[in-house]
């Protein structure tokens, strides 16, 4: 595996499960998957839209969790439900006629939030998972042999590191995310940056529209990926905070909950990449990145199946 990331360290642990070595080559960096909290939303931004597979995205991504704590390793993570508040009728209109039967929801009256609320979606099946506990979970739970470094070239039988070293194997699977864009031939995608502010307090459960507000290991976060997307990781991550994106941000959250004595302790920023690539490239190399903001949502699932499918070539 060439990446570390939600993509990388399932793919390893299923991979494991399935009786390969695994070795995980990680470069240590530009890690959008340690993102303090993480949402488990199935139902999408502002537009309301459905993924199709996020129902056993879901369900895939609780099952590893709760497979991880009964074997010892502890994730940070609600299954609380996820509230999505709606500004009015019309949106809640179009919500409604995108929602899958099979997906529990219930509406809500907007009781408790700041005025200017028409309803609240209910979504009992989601919740948060602290983005780096899970990833540290599923690479200690695989028992693969992790290597620091970071590949410049891959091939279908290996990798080569920085400083000419070469790592072989049977299989390779890169996950590189927006840092590793190159490596998975997705160099040209959107890579956008999002930020959250980490708060001493935040509601019990999640609350999302425009931005999103949720419990963490300790303490909440306000957050949301809403930069400008730009064509490179590094381009991405140039503007860091800009003052604008801060009020944006505190604007959106104010409209969530009221923040009066909450106060912000931190920052973190990372970078996501789109579109979603996943299988085999011509050269034999596999690949799963371009995740966007479904990393938790659907990572762990279409790990679960690629590796399902380097092995059937076995
Ligand atoms: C602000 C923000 C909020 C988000 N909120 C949510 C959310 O609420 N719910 C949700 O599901 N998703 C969310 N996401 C998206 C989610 O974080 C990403 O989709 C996911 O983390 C991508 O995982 P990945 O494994 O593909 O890539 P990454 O986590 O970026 O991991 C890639 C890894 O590969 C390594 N790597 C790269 N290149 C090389 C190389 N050449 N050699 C060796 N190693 C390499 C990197 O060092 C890194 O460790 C959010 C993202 C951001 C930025």
């Amino acid at each position: 595996m060439v990446g570390g990331g939600i993509a990388g360290a399932s793919a390893a642990y299923f991979a494991a499960h399935s009786g390969w070595a695994v070795t995980l080559l990680d470069a240590g960096e530009g890690r959008a998957s340690d993102v303090p909290a993480a949402l488990l939303n199935p139902v999408r931004g502002q537009s309301g839209h459905v993924e199709p597979r996020s129902l056993a995205g879901l369900r895939c991504t609780w099952a590893l969790i709760a497979e991880l704590e009964a074997a010892g390793h502890p994730v940070a993570h609600g299954r609380t439900g996820v509230r999505r508040p709606v500004p009015d009728e019309k949106t809640r209109r179009k919500w409604q006629a995108r929602l899958p039967a099979e997906l529990p929801h219930v509406w809500r009256d907007p009781a408790g939030l700041p005025s200017g609320w028409h309803s609240v979606l209910d979504l009992p099946e989601g919740g948060w998972v602290g983005g780096g506990a899970l990833v540290a979970a599923l690479v200690a739970a695989s028992g693969a042999r992790v290597v620091r470094g970071r590949a410049t070239q891959v091939w279908a039988g290996g990798a080569r590191l920085e400083g000419g070293d070469t790592l072989g194997a049977e299989r390779v699977l890169c996950c590189g995310g927006s840092f590793g864009a190159a490596l998975s031939g997705t160099a040209g995608g959107l890579h956008r940056a999002g930020s959250l502010l980490l708060l001493n307090k935040a509601p019990a459960r999640p609350l999302s529209f425009g931005a999103y507000l949720s419990p963490a290991r300790s303490g909440g976060v306000l957050g949301a990926t809403f930069e400008t997307p730009a064509q490179g990781h590094a381009a991405a991550l140039a503007p860091g905070l800009p003052l604008r994106s801060l009020a944006w941000l505190l604007d959106k959250g104010t409209a969530l909950s009221d923040l009066r004595g909450v106060n912000v302790t931190g920052r973190w920023t990372g970078v996501r990449l789109s579109p979603l690539r996943c299988g085999p490239d011509d050269s034999g190399v596999w690949h799963l990145s371009g995740l966007g903001s479904k990393g938790f949502l659907l990572g762990p699932l279409l790990a679960r199946e690629v590796v399902g499918e380097m092995t059937l070539l076995s």
